[in-house]
């Protein structure tokens, strides 16, 4: 089916003017990789309003996921950074926007004692981090960065590095909050087809409504949370095009006028909403699919996607939705996690060569003396093979002030 469409005029949600200045509106979330967006759907103050509540807290749930995946956003931004993770049997660790893990506990801490000295304790990743904190601690004890060096050059200190440990969160998608933001997707998804004009009537009134003031009763009544398998000829065609954590929305209506929402993310949920019961315009079709592991693999209309049934699209139930998640996620952990670990070994043995490397090298180079060699590649062995057989590595060092 094809739609002239309108040149929209207001706002879905308001009665502001869309014009050229009105600020671009992601269709899926940019925090989700979505690259599609339009200028015809939502003015620049409602867009603000939702991307700051609504869309923020749909976002917020997906954090863990874009961390552990290392999914960047739709403008490229990196994943971000997850405080307070919980370590089975462990201490709360945060990791890192690439996904390292850091442990949380102070870098420093300094105490008086009743003589009036101090004791200064310090627990950094390496030795060269000390560096960062000296100055800290000399404004701490009111002494000089000297002085503190003075202290501190020639101590005894033990680097302990072992691997992070089995790290514990939840995943939990959902809500009233993320659930507007998923219906307010599918409309503007819609708009862009058909104008936002089209949506500004009776039929779209109570998705409008959901989506500006929120509300339970229209997400018990008309959204579901879906825990049948996608069509598995659908779910193959998508995963070819878009990896095997697709996005993807679908809005479509029947030829009476009913028309539903399907909104599902990195192929682990899938949402149906009922836009409009009925009056809405009839045989609508229009879809956008997405890889978030790579966002500038995108497509409006998929072919796959737009041969969904309606009756199935508008069959949702929750039934069975438990071991479904646990299936589609287990699915992902075992293609995705594997890729994810991969890049986290790659990035931590490049720091221990680096930081190997620095302590032997002279300008840069290991001195080419059968000494100097044999130093470095035993250390250099003995570091890797811990760090790759998961051994904790114990060593008892001198704390040296770096050069310069
Ligand atoms: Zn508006």
């Amino acid at each position: 089916m094809r739609y002239h469409t309108n040149p929209s005029t207001l706002c879905i949600f308001c009665d502001n003017a869309l014009t050229r200045e009105t600020a671009p509106e992601h269709i899926l979330l940019d925090a989700f990789g979505g690259r599609m967006t339009t200028k015809r759907a939502i003015c620049t103050v409602c867009n603000n309003r939702f991307g700051g509540s609504i869309d923020k807290a749909f976002a917020e749930q997906a954090a863990h996921l874009r961390n552990m995946f290392q999914m960047p956003s739709g403008s490229g931004k990196r994943p971000p950074g997850i405080r307070n993770v919980d370590v089975i049997g462990g201490e709360k660790l945060e990791l890192l926007p690439d996904g390292t893990p850091q442990q949380r506990s102070k870098p420093f801490r300094v105490t008086k004692n009743d003589s009036g000295s101090f004791d200064i304790a310090i627990s950094v990743r390496s030795l060269d981090e000390v560096a960062r904190f000296v100055p800290d601690i000399a404004a701490q004890t009111s002494k000089s960065v000297d002085e503190i060096w003075k202290v501190l050059e020639g101590t005894e200190a033990t680097v302990i590095s072992r691997p992070a440990g089995v790290l514990n969160f939840q995943l939990s998608f959902g809500g009233t909050d993320p659930m507007r933001s998923i219906v307010k997707s599918c409309l503007v998804l819609l708009a862009t087809g058909v104008g936002s004009d089209a949506l500004k009537g009776e039929p779209f009134a109570a998705a409008r409504a959901f989506v500006m003031n929120g509300g339970d009763e229209f997400n018990l009544a008309r959204c579901v949370i879906d825990g049948r398998p996608m069509p598995q000829d659908v779910a193959e065609a998508l995963a070819a095009d878009f990896g095997p954590i697709f996005n993807l929305i679908v809005v479509k209506s029947d030829n009476s006028g009913r028309m539903v929402g399907y909104f599902v993310l990195y192929n682990l949920y899938g949402w149906e909403v009922c836009l409009a019961e009925c009056g809405a315009p009839l045989d609508v079709n229009f879809a956008l699919a997405s890889n978030p592991l790579a966002p500038q693999s995108w497509s409006a209309n998929p072919a796959a996607a737009l041969a969904l049934d309606f009756e199935w699209l508008a069959a949702a139930n929750d039934e069975g939705i438990e071991e479904e998640a646990l299936r589609r996620i287990s699915a992902a952990m075992k293609h995705q996690f594997p890729v994810a670990q991969a890049r986290a070994r790659k990035r931590e043995t490049g720091r221990i060569v680096h930081e190997v490397l620095s302590r032997h090298a002279v300008d840069g180079f290991i001195p080419d003396e059968t000494d100097a060699k044999f130093r470095f590649s035993s250390e250099l062995a003995h570091r890797m093979a811990h760090f790759l057989l998961g051994i904790p590595l114990e060593e008892n060092v001198k704390v040296q002030r770096p050069d310069g």
